[in-house]
């Protein structure tokens, strides 16, 4: 049967890129050696770091004067690296949720921190709206997509100091005005490639402005020197970048993916919205394209077991909510197909016109069965 693929993290790609991807693997460009067994610093693997770094470039419309990066330790690790480099007195954070959080722990360790704002009393169920940045700030820090809670700033917000954002799991799902930004960074495993590498791209005059001794390996400034080879970077990570960054292009670039977000979220929130057994799980305006997370209401709570149960039957991989937030999340990233999505969505109006007998298809009456005692009006 076809799997859907709607994991959060690491997440769906491209059949194409996973494809491609795996002949590197076997025989590298020809060469007769596997992509994991040469020398990145090899004269076949140059090439694969700059064409990388020029799509990238070509596709946010990245201004003169920034530097690409492909580094390994994950988001988790730039939540330390942005304070190291970044915050001399103080900086500003928007605490959406988990990962906000997690960065806000972070930057604590190096200065004041000032959270402008947090919906953490609301379990994250949207983002705050009227808060003002102090103007002393080095910078605002944001997280772009929270992937956990399926909110979504869906675009740059207007500061008046740079902006930092965490674009783990939305990174090239829509145009972004990165002159806005001093620092961007992402995890690749939602959105651009496999775990291992993390793509940061820095505005070069930005650095260099804190005083405290930061350790070779933190410093942003080796990285840009070194083109991302100080060390030995994650080759084949950065080579499915690569090949993830040329199917966007072929595709229509960040301005098509944005278009399909919306389609793809669109069907798939209009159900749930006119859906009785379910609702989603945060401020409509904020609804992220992304991460759709939505439970069952708390009459029909017992069918979410059996729900579960049912999708995955018909394929649908990783649509369990996470933990924090409980029933559904799908997660529909760039590679998610509009298929995909129809499939999902008629799975959601199967169980609704289940309930509404006598229009049940006989598949998911038979796995609400046990549970439907008490529904039936
Ligand atoms: C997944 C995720 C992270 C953590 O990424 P790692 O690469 O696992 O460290 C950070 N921020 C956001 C928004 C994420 O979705």
């Amino acid at each position: 049967m076809k799997k859907y693929n709607f994991n959060a993290g690491p997440s769906i790609l491209p059949r194409e890129v996973i494809e491609n991807t795996a002949k590197q693997i076997l025989d590298f460009n020809g060469i007769g050696l596997s992509l994991a067994e040469i020398s990145h610093r090899s004269k076949d693997f140059q090439p694969v770091i700059d064409e990388a770094t020029a799509l990238i470039k070509e596709l946010l419309n990245v201004p003169e004067g920034y530097s690409v990066l492909f580094l390994g330790g994950g988001a988790s690790l730039e939540f330390c690296m942005i304070p190291y480099n970044f915050l001399v007195k103080k900086a500003a954070y928007l605490n959406t949720g988990t990962w906000s959080k997690k960065a806000i722990k972070e930057a604590k360790l190096f200065g004041e921190v000032v959270e402008v704002a947090s919906s953490a009393d609301a379990n994250f169920t949207f983002i705050p709206k009227d808060w003002t940045c102090p103007t002393d700030c080095d910078y605002l820090h944001i997280t772009t997509n929270n992937t956990i809670y399926g909110t979504e700033l869906r675009k740059d917000v207007d500061a008046p100091v740079p902006l930092i954002g965490d674009m783990s799991s939305d990174i090239f799902s829509r145009p972004v005005d990165v002159a806005k930004y001093d620092c961007i960074y992402a995890g690749a495993q939602k959105n651009l490639s496999m775990a291992g590498v993390t793509l940061v791209i820095v505005k070069d005059e930005a650095l260099g402005k804190v005083q405290r001794t930061i350790p070779t390996m933190l410093d942003y400034r080796t990285h840009i020197e070194k083109g991302s080879m100080f060390n030995t970077p994650p080759v084949i990570p950065i080579y499915t970048c690569l090949e993830t960054l040329r199917w966007l292009k072929k595709s229509g670039g960040v301005e098509e993916m944005n278009r399909r977000a919306h389609e793809r979220a669109d069907l798939l929130y209009a159900e749930i919205d006119r859906n009785k057994l379910f609702r989603g799980t945060v401020a409509k305006e904020d609804r992220s394209l992304m991460n759709i997370c939505f439970v069952m209401n708390d009459e029909y709570k017992e069918l979410e077991k059996p729900f579960l149960e049912y999708a995955t039957a018909q394929g649908m991989v990783g649509i369990k909510g996470h933990r924090s937030v409980g029933g559904f999340r799908a997660s529909c990233y760039n590679a998610m197909s509009v298929e995909g999505v129809k499939a999902l969505v008629n799975i959601v109006v199967c169980c609704r016109r289940t309930m509404d007998r006598p229009f049940g298809r006989q598949d998911c009456l038979i796995a609400f069965h046990p549970y439907m005692t008490g529904f039936i009006h």
